[in-house]
C-alpha cells in the first residue's frame, strides 16, 4: 500500500484561499473583505514610510552581518517591544520580571505560549483553554460555499492549542441580540470555569467581532479572573491600530499587570508597523519576581531552540530602530495614526451611506460601534 494513502485531504484555509479567489477576478472595482491587512486610498498595501527610512538606515549600516540572533532574539527589540506593550514605567519591567522572547510574528507567539503552558502550567484538570466564542479563525460561515467550499475553513487559535495537546472550550462574547458584547455571558462563564484555568482574551480589537470590553467592563471582568485566580493569555495583534493610540489600545494589558494577575502577551507588529510578511513578533511573560522570570525563560529559550532555534533578524533590526529612536517612534505614532484614522473614517462613511444615503433597512451602528479591521453581525 501506499505509504500517505490515509492522509486525508485538508480544506484550503478559507482567508487565503478567498485572497487567490480575489487575485483571479478580473472584476476591475474588486474589493477583498476577507485578510486583515490594511489597504489605503488606492486600495493598495502600504508600506510606512516610517518603515522606508529604518529600511534606509540598514542598508546604509555597514556593520550589520548575517550572524544567528541569540534564541530568544534581538534583546533592544525585546526590551523596547516589551515597554510598548507593558508601559515605559511598568513596574513588572522596572522589578524585572518581565520574560520577553522574539517570535514568529503573533501567530509564534501563541504557539510558544501556548507549548509553554502545555508543559509547565500546573492544570487544575484536564489541559484546556477557555476561548471567545467566536474567535479568531472561526468559520467563515458567512462566505458563500461557491468560493470556499463547505469545507473551506479555519480556526487558529483553536488549531494552535489543540497542536500542543491543550483542548480549546468556549466561552460567551459575542451576543446577536446587540451585535455587541454579551458581558453577563463573559461574566458567567468566568465564573463558572474551575479556579485557575486560563482564559485568552483579545487584548484590543477583537478579531473577528471588532467588539471590546469597556474599561468599566474590563474591571469588573480581571475582579473575576483575580477571584478565581484564572491566567490570562493576552493575545495582542492590533496595539495602536483599534483606537489609533498605542497606549489606549494596551490599556487592558496594563490593568491587569498593575493588579497583579498572572499573564503573559501574544504581541504582533505585523499591522501596527505593517509588517506582515517580516514575522516579528514577541511573547512576554509576566512573573510574580526576578528568579521565577529567569527559570520561565531558560524553559522559553530550551522550547524555542528545538523549534526555531533563532528567530528571524530583518524585521526585529526594523522595529528596533524605530523603536528605540525618538525621531522615528514619533513618526511610527503618526503612520499609526493615519492608518487607524482612515479605518474610522471608513466606518462612518459606510455607516452614512447605508443610512442616510441609501436608507438602507435595519439597524446598521455596530459598523461605527465596532473597532478596528472587523464588522461582524451573525443572527
Ligand atoms: N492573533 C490575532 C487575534 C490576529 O488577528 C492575528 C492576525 N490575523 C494574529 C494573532 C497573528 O498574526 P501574525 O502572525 O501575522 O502576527
Amino acid at each position: 500500500a501506499e505509504l500517505w494513502q490515509d492522509v486525508p485531504l485538508a480544506p484550503p484555509d478559507s482567508i487565503f484561499q478567498l485572497t487567490a479567489a480575489y487575485k483571479a477576478d478580473t472584476f476591475k472595482d474588486k474589493v477583498n473583505l476577507g485578510v486583515g491587512a490594511y489597504r489605503d486610498n488606492d486600495n493598495k498595501p502600504w508600506v510606512l514610510p516610517v518603515v522606508k527610512k529604518a529600511t534606509a538606515i540598514l542598508l546604509n549600516d555597514e556593520s550589520l552581518d548575517h550572524e544567528y540572533l541569540p534564541i530568544t532574539g534581538l534583546a533592544e527589540f525585546t526590551t523596547a517591544a516589551a515597554k510598548l506593550i507593558l508601559g515605559a514605567d511598568s513596574p513588572a519591567i522596572k522589578e524585572g520580571r518581565v520574560v520577553s522572547v522574539q517570535t514568529i510574528s503573533g501567530t509564534g507567539a501563541n504557539h510558544l505560549g501556548a507549548l509553554f503552558l502545555s508543559k509547565f502550567y500546573k492544570w487544575n484538570g484536564p489541559a484546556r483553554v477557555y476561548l471567545s466564542n467566536p474567535t479568531w479563525g472561526k468559520p467563515f460561515n458567512y462566505i458563500p460555499s461557491n468560493i470556499l467550499g463547505t469545507e473551506g475553513r479555519s480556526a487558529n487559535h483553536h488549531a494552535i492549542f489543540r497542536n500542543v495537546g491543550i483542548e480549546p472550550v468556549e466561552y460567551a462574547y459575542y451576543d446577536p441580540k446587540t451585535i455587541g458584547l454579551d458581558f453577563n455571558g463573559f461574566i458567567d462563564a468566568l465564573k463558572g470555569a474551575p479556579e485557575r484555568s486560563v482564559f485568552l482574551l483579545h487584548a484590543c480589537a477583537h478579531n473577528p467581532t471588532g467588539v471590546d470590553p469597556t474599561p468599566e467592563q474590563w474591571k469588573a471582568i480581571a475582579e473575576v479572573i483575580a477571584s478565581k485566580k484564572h491566567y490570562t493569555f493576552f493575545d495582542c495583534a492590533y496595539q495602536g491600530f483599534a483606537s489609533g493610540d498605542l497606549d489606549k489600545d494596551a490599556w487592558a494589558v496594563r490593568l491587569f499587570v498593575e493588579l497583579g494577575l498572572p499573564l503573559l502577551v501574544c504581541q504582533s507588529f505585523a499591522k501596527n508597523a505593517g509588517l506582515y510578511g517580516e514575522r516579528v513578533g514577541a511573547l512576554h511573560v509576566v512573573s510574580p519576581n526576578t528568579e521565577t522570570a529567569n527559570r520561565v525563560k531558560s524553559q522559553l529559550s530550551v522550547l524555542q531552540r528545538s523549534e526555531i532555534s533563532n528567530p528571524p533578524s530583518h524585521g526585529a533590526r526594523l522595529v528596533s530602530l524605530i523603536l528605540n529612536d525618538a525621531g522615528l517612534f514619533e513618526e511610527w505614532k503618526r503612520d499609526i495614526q493615519t492608518m487607524a484614522g482612515r479605518i474610522i473614517e471608513m466606518r462612518r462613511e459606510l455607516h452614512r451611506l447605508l443610512t442616510e444615503k441609501l436608507q438602507t433597512p435595519g439597524n446598521w451602528d455596530h459598523i461605527v460601534n465596532q473597532i478596528g479591521m472587523f464588522r461582524y453581525a451573525r443572527a
